[in-house]
């Protein structure tokens, strides 16, 4: 006997004790495991039931018969072999047994060479089935918790592992069948997501789909599905694609962004040459015409102009430049003050109150250029939203996050504030609401705080103010 039969495990049910005596030591010989019980009572008091690969089932017992007694038993014991031990006189009661459920028969007296060659094919197809059971169970288990996203149909019905729950949001039982599929997760665009699942299903799926989703939770995701069918099945395979599509589109941005700066950057130098000419030309005029104010003030609006559009060039080709660093220990006090001097000059507005509020150590290693550059942005910003009076409150911590020391400088003012779109777009390249704006300052802060692994978000109110929050992390060195 092989090893898988030695741990098989028999039960034998005889009120018959000499009867018990001799198949247990047929069978203990054999190698198997054996049990017995002398009453259908006893029987079916054991909790072990279907621990048996097979019950030998005396016909007559005492407390009732093995056609009473198979119903039960076989709920008990779904997966055991039972066979009806039966003398030649019982045949009818014994083919009832068997349509109730028993596998087969044995005659009195038993055999004991018959009695081995049943129970070893009997425990060859116990062994298979065990076997065949076993890689259901593990085949399920891998599609269950496949660490990626797994959908079988079935003609309409649908079954989804863990994994599609997860990117969904919805539990298996929500989607059930294909229409349920296409109707729970692309709400708005059914029947166009069903149209196109049902063509590339026509085409055998040859190409990959994407879909746009709408999570349970109602967040947009794409999914991409690769599937293979056969017969009325199909499996597929889902990938949540969205960060993949977004990664792909900001690099097609980079790129276009790239080719932009190039050409920007020619422009700009051109340009910058036909601009002086231009005021050259405007200084001359400007000698001819100092008697009348009224043309003055039109050559004063074109310089004005011409300001503009070189500012609006030079913007343009920041934010399209890859940005290196040149890191050097700063303090950002000093940054800041110079970068609102350099704004004073250059508007002519010499009335910004600039309170600042240092709490603690302000040295901190970043590209003193680049930051300055962000400094007058934000600022230049902040006295453009009160022309009046523009009122610009700084303060610069420490504090420690995810075991990172960071500088927090907070720039806030008291202007107008912005309304949600505008918050919402704040740093979305060339929103303004500016009628000479360009919308790149902020984008170009951003660039920079995330050059420098730093973070910058914006909070303001309507009518109350805007606080601009950056957080730079300080690298001890
Ligand atoms: P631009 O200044 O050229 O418009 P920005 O990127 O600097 O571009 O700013 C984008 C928009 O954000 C501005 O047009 C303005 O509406 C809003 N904004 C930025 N900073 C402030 C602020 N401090 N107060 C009010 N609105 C602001
Ligand atoms: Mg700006």
């Amino acid at each position: 006997m092989d090893s898988e039969v030695n741990q098989l495990s028999v039960l034998i049910v005889d009120d018959d004790e000499a009867m018990r005596h001799s198949i247990r030591r047929v069978l203990e010989l054999d190698g198997y495991q054996v049990k017995v019980a002398g009453s259908g009572q006893e029987m079916l008091g054991q909790d072990d039931l279907d621990e048996h690969f097979a019950i030998l089932l005396d016909r007559k017992l005492p407390d009732g018969d093995a056609g009473d007694l198979i119903v039960g038993l076989k709920e008990r014991a779904p997966h055991s072999a039972i066979l009806i031990v039966t003398g030649h006189a019982d045949m009818d009661s014994t083919l009832a047994a068997i349509r109730d459920g028993a596998d087969d028969y044995l005659i009195k007296p038993v055999e004991p060479d018959s009695l081995r060659k049943r129970l070893a094919s009997l425990a060859e197809l116990y062994n298979v089935r065990r076997e065949l059971l076993a890689s259901e169970s593990r085949m399920r288990f891998l599609v269950e918790n496949l660490p990626a996203g797994a959908v079988f149909v079935d003609d309409d019905a649908l079954f989804i592992n863990r994994t599609v729950e997860h990117l969904t949001g919805y539990q298996a039982c929500e989607i059930g069948t294909l229409q349920d599929w296409f109707r729970v997760l692309c709400p708005d665009r059914f029947e166009e997501c069903l149209d196109k699942y049902r063509h590339v299903q026509a085409n055998n799926f040859k190409q990959a789909c994407l879909f746009p989703i709408v999570r349970k939770d109602g967040i947009r995701r794409e999914l991409r599905i690769a599937a293979h069918r056969y017969d009325h099945n199909e499996v597929w395979l889902v990938t949540d694609v969205t960060e993949l599509q977004d990664a792909e589109r900001r690099m097609v941005q980079a790129e276009r962004l790239a080719a932009i700066g190039q050409m920007v950057t020619g422009l700009a130098h051109e340009s910058r040459n036909a601009l002086q000419r231009a005021r050259g030309c405007l200084d001359l005029l400007e000698l001819d015409l100092h008697e009348r104010p009224e043309q003055l003030n039109l050559t004063s609006r074109i310089r004005r102009a011409l300001g503009d559009l070189q500012r609006n060039y030079e913007e343009v080709r920041q934010y399209a430049a890859p940005i290196t660093l040149d890191l050097a220990p700063v303090d950002l006090n000093v940054v800041l003050q110079a970068s609102l001097d350099d704004l004073n000059a250059t508007f002519d507005q010499s009335d910004v109150k600039l309170k600042m509020e240092r709490r603690g150590e302000d040295a901190i290693r970043v590209d003193v250029h680049r930051i300055g550059q962000v400094f007058r942005n934000i600022l230049e910003n902040a006295i453009a939203a009160d022309r009046e009076s523009p009122q610009i409150s700084v303060v610069l911590e420490q504090h420690v996050e995810n075991g990172l020391k960071w500088l927090r400088c907070g720039i806030a003012d008291r202007g107008a504030g912005m309304d949600q779109e505008t918050q919402a777009r704040v740093f979305e390249p060339f929103y303004t609401t500016k009628q000479s704006g360009t919308g790149l300052g902020m984008p170009i802060c951003k660039r920079i705080i995330e050059a420098h692994r730093g973070q910058i978000q914006v909070s303001s109110e309507l009518g109350v103010g805007t606080c601009v929050r950056i957080d730079l992390p300080i690298q001890d060195d």
